[in-house]
C-alpha cells in the first residue's frame, strides 16, 4: 500500500516536471527571444535583456541584467562580436559557471550561419565594429530557421526530456518560414534597391537579391560626413530606390540624402516588438519586405 501511495506521488512529480518550465533561458533580443518561444514554448522561463529599439552594439551592462544571468541556464545571443562590449562583462560578473562561452549554456547565433562580410579591407583600427564578419544574422529568416535547429539541439543537450519538444518547434517555424520567403521572393523582384544607415539589414537584401545601393556610414560604426552624402547624391541622382534607417540612428543624414534624391525615407526598427513569437518575427521581416517592395 505504502508502495502504491509512493508510486502514485512519483508519476505526480514526473507529471509536474515536464508541465512546467524546465530552463531559465536569458535572450539578448526580441528576435531571439522569439526563436526560444518557437522552439521552447512553455518548457522556457525566457527573459530578453534588449527591447527592439535598443542598439545592441552599444547596450550598457545593467544590475538587473546581472540578476538574470546569476540564475540561468542559457544565453542566446547574436554573436559574431555585436555584444562585445557589454555581454561578456555581464557574463563574467554575473559569476554563473553554466553560461560561459564555450558550455553549454552559451549559444550564439552567428556561429551557426555562415555570416557576410567576411574578410573585407576594413578593420578594428579604423573603427569597423564588423571585424570578424557581420553579425546581423537575425534579419536573414532562411538562417534563423537554421538557427532554430541548431537552438533546437543545444536546449536538448541541457534539458533531454524536451528533445522532441525543441525540435518539433524548429521544424514548425522552418515551415513558417518556407511558406513565407515563396511570396517574399515574388514581392521583392525587380525591386530597385535600398539605401541603409548601417549595413543592419544586408542578410535580408542578399537573400532575396535586393540590391544595396549605399550605406549613409561609410565604414561600419563610423557617422557619416558630409562628404559621405555628397558622394552618395552624385552616385543615385536620377535612379529610383528608398532609404532605410532604424530608430536608434540619427535620421538627420538619411533624410537629407533622400531629400536630394526625391527619395522615400522610412524608419524601420532592426528587431521585433518585445515578447513577439516566431509569427511576431516574420510580420516583422514582412513590414521590410513590403517597405522595400513599394519602391518598385
Ligand atoms: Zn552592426
Amino acid at each position: 500500500m505504502i508502495q502504491r501511495i509512493f508510486l502514485v506521488l512519483l508519476g505526480l512529480l514526473v507529471l509536474a516536471s515536464t508541465s512546467a518550465a524546465t530552463v531559465e533561458v536569458v535572450a539578448v533580443s526580441p528576435s531571439m527571444g522569439a526563436l526560444v518561444r518557437e522552439v521552447a514554448g512553455a518548457r522556457a522561463d525566457l527573459t530578453v535583456l534588449a527591447g527592439p529599439n535598443r542598439n545592441l552594439h552599444t547596450l550598457q551592462v545593467r544590475p538587473t541584467m546581472m540578476r538574470v544571468l546569476r540564475g540561468a541556464d542559457l544565453v542566446v545571443a547574436i554573436g559574431a562580436e555585436l555584444e562585445v562590449g557589454w555581454l561578456p562583462v555581464a557574463i563574467r560578473s554575473a559569476a554563473n559557471p553554466k553560461i560561459l562561452p564555450g558550455t553549454n549554456g552559451y549559444f550564439e547565433a552567428a556561429a551557426q550561419v555562415r555570416l557576410l562580410d567576411v574578410g573585407g579591407a576594413a578593420n578594428r583600427a579604423m573603427g569597423d565594429v564588423h571585424p570578424v564578419g557581420n553579425p546581423h544574422v537575425n534579419m536573414d529568416p532562411v538562417r534563423m530557421a537554421a538557427v532554430a535547429r541548431a537552438l533546437a539541439g543545444r536546449l536538448a543537450l541541457i534539458d533531454p526530456a524536451g528533445a522532441s519538444r525543441y525540435r518539433g518547434g524548429a521544424e514548425g517555424f522552418a515551415a513558417k518560414v518556407d511558406r513565407r520567403v515563396r511570396s517574399w521572393r515574388s514581392k521583392l523582384s525587380g525591386v530597385p534597391g535600398v539605401v541603409l544607415y548601417h549595413r543592419d539589414a544586408i542578410y535580408l537584401l542578399d537573400r532575396f537579391g535586393v540590391p544595396l545601393l549605399g550605406t549613409i556610414e561609410p565604414i561600419p560604426g563610423v557617422p557619416p560626413t558630409g562628404r559621405q552624402i555628397s558622394a552618395l547624391t552624385a552616385k543615385l541622382k536620377g535612379g529610383r530606390g528608398i532609404v532605410i534607417y532604424t530608430p536608434y540612428q540619427s535620421p538627420k543624414a538619411p533624410k537629407s540624402l533622400a531629400t536630394n534624391l526625391g527619395w522615400r525615407v522610412v524608419e524601420l526598427p532592426m528587431e521585433p516588438p518585445r515578447g513577439s513569437d516566431g509569427d511576431g518575427y516574420l510580420g516583422h521581416i514582412g513590414r521590410w519586405v513590403n517597405t522595400i517592395a513599394s519602391a518598385k
